[in-house]
């Protein structure tokens, strides 16, 4: 009985010894081959222009920072050199030099390409249109992006939502808007689908650049202008040239900035690193959001508080008006152009279902919170 049992063992481990040395027979060659599908260690050196001065706050530094994460996340193997406007190619040539493939990456806001992707403006903000919030859910979940990369695949480019300006202001005046007959021959620089709505209430929209702005108000060549939202209108100064402050930015609700990536460039990256991209991208897109509220709530203060700014609100019946004449302007716009009509019937859709869940959750918050 014990010789038997001792055999049995005997037996078993020689089975044991067996079945042992052939898993690790057979384990061998899957180490191999997932050793030679490791990460190759080839590395890629890109270039990426922007539409940025040099060291603009949140937008340029904001982008600085992307290429650095996706360096430090990539290994080193993704290396992303990063040019301001007119570094390398002129701020407004950012679209055609990742087209061209000039460079592998840009950084703007769609709505600059207005003229050669008339449809691109839904990409980045409408006169009454979807705020940040609204944006980022049709963007990322409603089919907006779908739309954006079927825009931009003629041009052999691939954009990511990169970064959100959240409602604007609508910008500093040096006369008071009480009426209508108010915006009737106002000089303001206004650009795009704003400062159409703004000729069609008798306005004139001035096409002006940012480091213009200042002297032109404070000479009176212009009577208004916008910019942006608190920080950035302080820092150029506008409160030194205007009196009035008004809110809100009816033209700009909630500015999607984006990240373009030339497609051929895109194809040669493998599958990780393009993750990389997207994730870090859409990080961005959170981060520079927060961004802005933060220091918009900050620079507000200040203006009101130190430089004793006077915020005033549009009139309710301007405000009307105006988001008037921006349906009539973009029904002109999508009967003249097909694929404008496509994206407004899909952008519309979803703004109005959108605003029927907003009008009960935010909307309804926002009036509970008022004493
Ligand atoms: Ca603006």
């Amino acid at each position: 009985m014990k010789k038997t049992a001792t055999l049995l063992w005997l037996l078993f481990c020689c089975l044991a010894f067996v079945i042992g040395y052939k898993l690790q027979y057979h384990k061998t060659p899957e180490t191999t081959t997932s050793t030679t599908s490791a990460p190759p260690t080839k590395t890629f050196n890109w270039k990426m222009v922007t539409t940025w001065p040099p060291n603009l706050p949140i937008f340029q530094i904001g982008v600085e920072n992307l290429a650095k994460e996706i360096e430090m996340m990539s290994g080193g193997q993704l290396k992303i050199q990063v040019y301001a406007g007119g570094e390398l190619v002129p701020p407004l040539q950012t679209f055609d030099a990742v087209s061209q493939g000039t460079v592998e990456m840009g950084h703007g806001a769609a709505y600059y390409w207005a003229g050669k992707v008339s449809a691109a403006q839904f990409m980045t903000s409408v006169p009454f249109g979807m705020t940040a919030k609204g944006m980022n859910a049709w963007l990322y979940y409603g089919g907006g992006l779908e739309l954006w990369r079927a825009l931009y695949k003629p041009f052999h480019l691939i954009p990511f939502p990169a970064g959100n300006s959240g409602v604007q202001m609508g910008g500093w005046f040096n006369k008071k808007i009480e009426s209508v007959d108010d915006l009737k021959g106002l000089k303001m620089r206004i650009p795009g689908l704003g400062g159409k709505v703004l000729a069609k209430a008798g306005g004139t929209p001035i096409l002006l650049a940012g480091g213009e702005l200042y002297t032109a108000l404070e000479r009176g060549n212009i009577d208004a202008t916008e910019w942006a939202g608190p920080f950035h209108d302080k820092r150029l100064g506008l409160y030194r040239a205007a009196q009035y402050y008004y809110y809100p930015g009816w033209h700009e609700p909630g500015s999607v900035l984006e990240l373009i990536v030339n497609s051929e460039a895109w194809a040669e990256l493998p599958e990780y690193l393009q993750k990389i991209v997207e994730v870090a991208t859409q990080a961005m897109n959170q981060k520079m959001y927060a961004e802005f509220e933060a220091l918009n709530i900050k620079a507000l203060q200040e203006l009101k508080e130190k430089h004793h700014v006077e915020v005033l609100a549009f009139p309710p019946q301007v405000l009307q008006e105006l988001k008037r004449l921006t349906v009539e302007t973009l029904d002109e716009k999508a009967a003249e152009d097909a694929s404008f009509k496509q994206v407004y019937e899909a952008y519309k859709k979803f703004q109005a279902d959108n605003a029927a869940w907003n009008k009960i959750s935010d909307d309804a918050y926002s009036q509970a919170l008022k004493p």
